[in-house]
């Protein structure tokens, strides 16, 4: 049964945010037996909320509070007021991810030891290596359910992953698969195998997708050491006279505020809301923000470097039938500075549904070229470039302090400017698409770019020296002993790999640090 605790309950963990980092950490702690509130900002939906509709499940999943945008970067354009996508309901973005569950490759932890001095870079190493990852990894691939491991077969490959693998092998690659995705291949706990009805990001009625909605989330719950509190929006983190946290402040449907006292508070609201709460919970002994003693909160803003490219075939390919994701094409992800940049770029399948597309396909008003790509919808194949995008202590999070929102919390500004090293890997990823895409003779080449970012990290990145970041290796304020990072803004470098299997695998580690802190009485 739900535990319910009472706000003057100093013995619980506070954790903010219930998705991929949240609600992983919520449930391993309550089993721990470990008393756990968690505070979400968004609703509870039930199942039978999500629908097959591409449009109504993005207005009710997606994060759609006041955030402005700055810098060079094309989003801060076409997205001003949208730079980022994440969402706010419990089970966070993981109720809209697609479900690819990649690993980190082992020099993507070491980039400044790798790439060496890179001009403009904030580059550093992880303080963790992919080895001492590798048993986390495993952990949450099982957790997960991801195909393609653990003895579960991978996912089929759907006609439009078949044209990517086509074109891929006619160019010249060797390294194409199905990747290995958080979705049942086969029925498992509980939950029924994927039924290829390409409505991933809409939410998964099937329940195939992993999502801590209905994993994570119910099953702390069922422990009895944990409550989830929704619709409570965390304003800012309090502390006591010696600067150790002491509770949360948050404001619940109503705009009423309250405050839950806490042994240790963890936040994992995404990466633009957990320094956005650090750099709001500013005091006299905290002057920049909590945990900013280094200035790093906010700071290297990482998303990944993207773009896509759209081709138009004689025949149908159907691109939006199928798992969403079934494609990927990693032979540029490997480290070869030869190609003019360092770090690597995947390409995975991008279907978009008919009214994303006919937004996207071609920014600008209706045209003849518009209506002719849309006439031939069913003929279109989609690939995503994502890779590794350099730290940058000028990409960054601040909060305006004279625009707030709804319940006078101030709003954050997202600034980014590409690097030289991601736009040559952007443009070579263009050039790669097209000509994977033109080996099958593709009638035309559209090449789109970044939409607003899905993968948000960096902003209050792991060092192993206080000065360069603001957490340690096992996610804990370098500033603030009882105050820790749970989500991709941990991230000291992007990789060239979708982030969640990482999110997940340091919350899993994470929680055995704090179950054996507090045994020790250390916090
Ligand atoms: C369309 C789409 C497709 C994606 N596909 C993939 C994929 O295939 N593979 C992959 O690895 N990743 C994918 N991602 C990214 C993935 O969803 C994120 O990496 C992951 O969910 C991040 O986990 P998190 O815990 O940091 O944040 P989230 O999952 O976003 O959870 C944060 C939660 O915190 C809550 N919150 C924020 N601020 C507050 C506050 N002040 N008080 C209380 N609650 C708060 C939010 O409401 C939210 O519920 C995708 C993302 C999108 C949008
Ligand atoms: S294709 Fe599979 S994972 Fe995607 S929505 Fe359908 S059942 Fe769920």
């Amino acid at each position: 049964m739900a535990a319910k605790f009472d706000l003057n309950d100093s013995s619980v963990v506070v954790i903010i945010g219930s998705g991929a980092g949240g609600g992983v950490l919520a449930n391993e702690l309550a089993h721990k037996g470990i008393r756990v509130v968690v505070l979400e900002a968004g609703k509870r939906l039930q199942m039978g909320d999500i629908r097959n509709d591409e449009v109504a499940m993005f207005g009710l999943f997606t994060w759609m509070d006041p955030r402005t945008s700055s810098g060079t970067w094309s989003v801060a354009k076409t997205s001003p007021t949208l730079p980022v996508w994440t969402c706010k309901l419990v089970g966070g973005t993981t109720v809209h991810w697609a479900g690819v569950a990649l690993r980190f490759q082992e020099h993507e932890f070491k980039t400044r030891t790798r790439y060496g001095n890179i001009g403009g870079a904030n580059l550093i190493d992880w303080p963790i290596d992919l080895k001492e990852l590798e048993p986390y990894y495993e952990r949450a691939e099982e957790k997960m359910g991801v195909s393609g491991t653990h003895g579960w077969p991978l996912l089929p490959v759907s006609n439009h992953g078949k044209v990517l693998f086509a074109g891929a092998k006619r160019i010249g690659y060797k390294d194409f698969r199905v990747p290995t995705m958080a979705i049942n291949s086969v029925p498992r706990d509980g939950r029924a195998s994927c039924q290829q009805t390409g409505f991933c990001v809409q939410g998964c009625t099937f329940q195939a997708k992993w999502s801590t909605m209905y994993t994570e989330i119910p099953r702390a719950e069922e422990t009895g050491k944990a409550e989830i509190r929704a619709e409570s929006q965390a304003l800012r983190i309090e502390h006591d006279a010696l600067g150790k946290v002491t509770g949360v402040v948050y404001a619940d449907s109503k705009g009423a505020q309250h405050r839950q006292k806490a042994r240790i508070v963890c936040v994992a609201a995404n990466a633009i809301e957990t320094p956005r709460l650090l750099l709001n919970s500013e005091s006299s002994l905290f002057p920049q923000g909590m945990g900013n003693s280094s200035g790093q909160v906010g700071r290297n803003y990482l998303k990944h470097t993207t773009g896509t490219v759209f081709a138009v075939f004689d025949k149908p390919v159907h691109m939006y039938r199928g798992t969403s994701q079934s494609g990927i094409v990693m032979d540029e992800a490997r480290l070869n500075t030869s190609r003019g940049f360092v770090g690597g770029y995947n390409m995975e399948l991008l279907p978009q549904g008919l009214p994303s597309f006919a937004q996207n396909v071609i920014p600008g008003g209706w045209g003849r070229e518009r209506a002719w790509v849309l006439d031939r919808y069913a003929n279109v194949a989609g690939l995503w470039i994502i890779g590794e995008d350099m730290p940058r202590e000028t990409n960054r999070i601040t909060v305006h302090l004279d625009k707030k929102d709804q319940f006078g919390m101030p709003i954050p500004d997202v600034h980014f400017d590409d690097h030289p090293n991601d736009t040559a890997m952007r443009e070579h990823g263009y050039k790669q698409g097209a000509a994977l895409y033109d080996s099958l003779g593709a009638k035309k080449i559209i090449t789109v770019p970044p939409y607003p970012s899905t993968h948000n990290m960096g902003t209050a990145r792991m060092s192993e020296r206080a000065r360069d970041g603001v957490v340690n290796k096992f996610g804990q304020s370098h500033d603030v002993k009882n105050l820790f990072v749970s989500d991709g803004s941990q991230f000291a470098s992007s990789g060239g790999e979708n982030p969640t299997l990482t999110i997940v695998a340091l919350a899993l580690r994470q929680s055995e640090y704090i179950e054996e802190q507090m045994k020790g009485g250390a916090i």
